[in-house]
């Protein structure tokens, strides 16, 4: 039974924390905090030891009367690994002044850069190139899908060129601090964006073949890709089954009422998924299409969720605990209930 903690109980945090205590071969030691907020307390209550990230901030939780079992210090030792869920740029000083210091693995998130750690992992593409290592980077939310539909296309025919444009959404649903809220932003205005040097990390095969640029339009629900790739040849169907075949993605019908992101945040609700959470990405059936050997499709990726089953993966890959990812995606998604 492995021993994970989770440092940094966030939007991305309290995710991992609840989908490792759903497998059978992991356990939660803890979760930290830096503030005694409304957070701290439902982790407290859902049986996570807390501990205070920041160990001068130890006496506000018992100010706030939220029960704290003590700081990041006490019980890091007692971790064989552990994820961090802090936000960006914090996530590599953890690595840095924490992780390495304590001598304990760690996965950090998507806000760090590709040469934070020792590798980038999606696990379809580098669970073996991240087996055994120490510290990895977990790749974000959009690199993590797109790796997801390279991979089903590269299943069938050879990547040429890729050319993605990705409509961001602009916050979080708990974020009030960006926006827009009535615009639609380059985000980078130029071109390329950063997602297609992040995807190369984690397939360095699309080196100098994958363009791609982003714009953030104001939605919290989904990020969405409009991907076009051209390839050695293939044709709908066979791009079909291969996106039916590859794990994490669903496709999807505007024709049975998916006719935005809004309705497929809608079935994540109807389903009954904690948080509403997406873990896999979404495909629309009828915006696959082959012209002239060039696949073109558009998918919607919610952000909060979409690494989370990567995380678990990760945390097998490099404890080896499970050697081949196959399998390691198989139990984590029966574990958390993904659907195909
Ligand atoms: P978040 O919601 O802001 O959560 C960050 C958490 O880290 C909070 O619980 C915060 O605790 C805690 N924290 C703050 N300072 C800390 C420190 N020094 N040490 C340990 N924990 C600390 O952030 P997030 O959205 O989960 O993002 C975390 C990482 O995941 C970032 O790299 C981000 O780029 C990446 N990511 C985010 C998304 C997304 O859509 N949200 C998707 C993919 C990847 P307090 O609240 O108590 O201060």
């Amino acid at each position: 039974m492995a021993n994970v903690l989770i440092n940094g109980y966030g939007s991305i945090g309290k995710r991992v924390a609840d989908a490792v205590a759903k497998q059978d071969d992991m356990k939660v030691i803890g979760v930290t905090k830096t503030k005694p907020d409304f957070e701290a307390r439902m982790a407290v209550e859902k049986g996570y030891k807390l501990f205070a990230a920041i160990p001068e901030r130890k006496h506000l939780f018992e100010e706030a009367g939220i029960p704290v079992e003590g700081t990041l210090d006490d019980i890091i030792e007692d971790a064989d690994i552990v994820v961090d869920g802090a936000p960006k740029k914090i996530g590599k000083a953890n690595l840095e002044n924490v992780y390495k210091k304590h001598g304990v693995k760690a996965i950090i998130q998507g806000g760090e850069k590709a040469g934070d750690a020792q590798d980038s992992f999606n696990s379809l593409w580098s669970y073996e190139r991240c087996y055994g290592k120490d510290y990895i980077r977990l790749v974000s939310c959009n690199t993590t899908g797109l790796c997801r539909s390279m991979y089903a296309i590269n299943s069938v025919a050879d990547i040429l060129k890729a050319r993605i444009v990705l409509i961001r959404r602009a916050a979080d649903p708990n974020d009030i601090k960006t926006g827009p809220v009535n615009a639609i932003v380059p985000n980078p205005v130029s071109v390329p964006s950063h997602h297609g040097p992040d995807v190369v990390s984690v397939i360095p095969e699309l080196d100098g073949k994958i363009m791609t640029s982003a714009v953030i339009v104001p939605t919290t629900l989904m990020h969405m890709h409009s991907i076009m790739v051209e390839t050695s040849g293939t044709t709908r169907d066979e791009i079909i089954d291969a996106l039916a075949k590859t794990p994490r993605i669903l496709t999807v019908k505007a024709s049975e009422g998916f006719d935005s992101t809004a309705k497929i945040i809608e079935y994540a609700r109807d389903l009954g998924r904690s948080r509403y959470d997406l873990n896999e990405i979404a495909v629309w059936e009828e915006s696959v299409n082959v012209v002239d050997n060039e696949v073109y499709m558009m998918q919607a990726i919610h952000q909060e969720s979409d690494v989370i089953p990567e995380n678990v993966d990760c945390i097998r890959a490099m404890l080896e605990m499970e050697s081949d990812n196959l399998k390691s995606i198989e139990k984590t998604n029966k574990a958390m209930g993904l659907i195909k």
